[in-house]
């Protein structure tokens, strides 16, 4: 399902969720729906502009200001950077300041048609963000194909374009039907035994198409500074195994719609109705055991659950059926002694599937997996129905348009390529001078907070401190671009994306055994996303973000650190988090803490994970406080932060701005608020509370400010007020 070869992280935490289809990775590529969580309250009626909870806040706001610094601008909403139009004037900032700041937003705004869910921010970002991507790439293809063009076209510039035109002539790959990946499915229904499944199965894997588990360079938990191999569980065509597992109602109907679409496809790829029946039946019968001996997803967080150390013989051991010596010197990892495995039961589990699938079941899975792997990229009956499928678990109406999909395909095949034209002309250097500032304010005020927090011991406080002063951060683009190799054909769009998934899959696998790049990024520069990893114990905040309504060089400096800020914030934090703290200041799993504050510290994650499971998100569907913990912990202290750094960057300043009536700590909630305005499909939001480490958006901001008390403090609201948590969670 996805454009590139396999990301190396295992344990990077980033801003949003971008994508499902490799189910280990946290940060990953995206094939276009990704995932920022829903946020589809009820939305009030429209009321009369002034409402007495305006009123208050304007009789507070700049009494308070006056009260600070004796000098108080006025200024209009728009110009500090907030939407006075997405105020809910009628609604408490009390009782729901979610509500207050996105009320008419979100009652005005409809979810496009073929997105899933829509935020203030990030769709309207990368909404922009495509257009650009868009005009470039048309360019290049123009710049390429005139007739007698004398216009000295770079390399780079070409092959986008070619790749990109490839893509957008619907005409010749509704032509060519399934010819793509004849020969794939003449191999899969070849399969007679054990080993020609596992012979195709290899054969699969070296071009990215990835039947029952798959294949990745990580960091090496004990070493971060070299890589090894891993090994991951895999092969599941719906998102995750509790899909499999589960018995609710939605689950049970889902898994039916499931299973016909897997036979239409199958009828698609050539296997005659009958047969593809069977064959349908036998897929879900392989995934279910799959599913069984997969991990959840929240034992996956825990990266001391993730790094086993085997060696080949180990591995052989747990799956005899599986020819690994032909296995890893396909892949060219002959040299390989030792490697990691993320779950060593799944590998257990894959021997009596290997060993027991039937040669028609073992044909269809792999038919299968080979359809689905590329359904997205052939004639338009397997894209139409691989969106049925993504349909049903999203509720989008329709499917993105070509062109759409062809961006992101071009950014997912050529990344480096694209992304150097995109930041040439849409990253200002003010915005990277900007982001450098917040981070170093933002880096200050966690490492004043470092030293009183009361539950810390001295010595594990100067090793937080080491870490913190040894974290880096990369802003904009990398400063290395990687480089394509691979031959682009104008008229084979499918033979493109499997050209350039072979070739990412080989540049990943040969840094096996190989010192780590630092320097080296995993999103591309016109990402709306930004991730901290902690092997690496580096930020990164692609140019893609650095966009209003995140960031604008107009924008206040409140409005500015309550948006941006929060990101920064929150991806620092994550060094910090459940997870990021199990890590040292070079990236190695290594346990820096003294027992006793270790225990304290997770006395203090109990109360953040049993606030958020208190909330509900559908009726009956509550979020997972384990599995949105530490995404919950980083929105925490993300906010605090920007808060803190926000104050100390206004503090002595000669005059205070009071914006439509609202003092500056009131602007900062509102930027916080505001730039987390979302609506999602209710289908939509049941995947993503199941999926997604974060927590729905409503929820992100409801949960953060409830727990920090200068929010109660600037709206003037009572005890007892539901943004007020009865017991505030604080951790960092
Ligand atoms: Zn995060």
């Amino acid at each position: 399902m996805c454009d590139r070869g396999p990301l190396s992280i295992l344990a990077a935490a980033c801003y949003i969720l971008p994508g499902l289809m490799r189910s280990f990775l946290r940060v990953s590529c995206c094939f276009g729906w990704f995932g920022v969580l829903a946020a589809c309250g009820p939305s009030s009626g429209s009321q009369p502009a002034a409402s007495a909870s305006e009123q208050s806040a304007a009789a507070q706001a700049p009494a308070e200001s006056a009260s600070a610094a004796g000098n108080v601008i006025e200024a209009t909403l728009e110009s500090v950077g907030l939407d006075p139009l997405a105020l809910d004037r009628s609604a408490d900032p009390c009782s729901d300041f979610y509500q207050f700041a996105c009320g008419k937003w979100i009652e005005q705004t409809p979810i496009p048609p073929d997105e899933p869910a829509w935020t203030r921010s990030f769709n309207e970002i990368r909404k922009r963000n495509e257009i650009e991507l868009q005009r470039i790439l048309e360019a290049a293809h123009a710049g390429h194909s005139t007739p007698g063009d004398t216009l000295q076209q770079d390399p780079g510039s070409q092959k986008i374009g070619v790749f990109y035109s490839a893509c957008m002539d619907e005409g010749t790959v509704d032509a060519v039907g399934t010819k793509p990946i004849a020969g794939l499915l003449a191999k899969a229904a070849a399969v007679k035994d054990t080993k020609s499944l596992v012979a195709v199965t290899t054969e699969l894997h070296a071009l990215g198409i990835w039947p029952f588990f798959d294949v990745s360079p990580v960091q090496d938990p004990k070493d971060a500074t070299r890589w090894i191999a891993n090994l991951d569980q895999g092969g599941l065509g719906l998102p995750d195994r509790d899909y499999y597992l589960r018995d609710d109602e939605a689950s049970t109907k889902l898994r039916a719609t499931y299973l016909e679409h897997v036979q239409r496809m199958l009828v698609l790829a050539g296997l005659p109705e009958a047969r593809a029946k069977t064959g349908a039946l036998d897929v879900l019968k392989i995934e279910t055991e799959l599913a069984k001996v997969s991990k959840t997803r929240v034992e996956r967080r825990d990266p001391k659950n993730m790094f086993n150390r085997l060696d080949r013989a180990q591995v052989e051991h747990a799956a005899p059926a599986f020819a690994w010596d032909g296995y890893f010197k396909k892949l060219g990892l002959s040299q390989l002694k030792e490697l990691n495995v993320t779950a060593p039961k799944f590998f257990e589990g894959l021997q009596p599937v290997l060993a027991s699938a039937s040669p028609a079941a073992a044909q269809a899975y792999l038919e299968w997996q080979i359809v689905r792997s590329m359904a997205r990229q052939l004639s338009k009956p397997f894209v139409d129905e691989s969106f049925k499928l993504e349909q049903a678990l999203t509720g989008q109406a329709e499917n993105r348009p070509r062109w759409r999909r062809c961006v992101a395909a071009t950014d997912g095949s050529l990344g480096d390529l694209l992304g150097q034209a995109y930041v040439s002309k849409n990253f200002a250097g003010e915005s990277k001078k900007a982001a450098e500032d917040l981070v170093h304010a933002i880096s200050a005020a966690f490492g004043s907070d470092l030293g009183h927090l009361a539950w810390m011991d001295e010595p594990t406080r100067a090793k937080a401190s080491e870490k913190l002063a040894a974290m880096a951060y990369l802003i904009g683009y990398p400063e290395k671009w990687k480089t394509y190799d691979f031959e682009v054909d104008p008229k084979a769009h499918a033979k493109n994306i499997l050209a350039a998934r072979a070739f990412d899959l080989h540049r990943e696998l040969a840094k096996v055994g190989k010192p780590v790049d630092r320097e080296e990024w995993q999103m591309t520069p016109s990402t709306v996303n930004a991730y901290y990893d902690a092997q690496r114990n580096h930020m990164v905040f692609p140019a893609g973000i650095l966009q209003p309504p995140f960031y604008d060089v107009k924008s206040s400096i409140p409005v500015n650190l309550g948006a941006v800020g929060l990101v920064v914030g929150h991806e620092l934090t994550h060094g910090f988090d459940d997870e990021g703290s199990q890590y040292d200041a070079k990236g190695n799993l290594e346990n820096w803490w003294a027992p006793e504050v270790g225990t304290r510290f997770k006395s203090k994650t109990t109360c953040v994970a049993e606030q958020y499971n208190g909330y509900e998100a559908l009726p009956g569907l509550h979020l997972n406080g384990e599995l949105t913990l530490g995404e919950n912990i980083a929105d925490m202290g993300g906010v605090k932060l920007a808060f803190e750094a926000y104050r100390e960057l206004r503090k002595g300043a000669a005059e205070k701005v009071s914006a439509g009536g609202f003092n500056e700590d009131q602007q900062f909630f509102l930027a916080v608020g505001q730039a987390w305005c979302a609506k999602a499909r209710p289908e939509y939001e049941r995947l993503m509370v199941q999926v997604n480490p974060h927590s729905p958006p409503r929820f992100r901001v409801r949960g953060a400010l409830a727990n920090l008390p200068e929010f109660a403090t600037a709206f003037s609201c009572p005890a007892g007020s539901a943004m007020l948590a009865k017991k505030t969670c604080s951790v960092w």
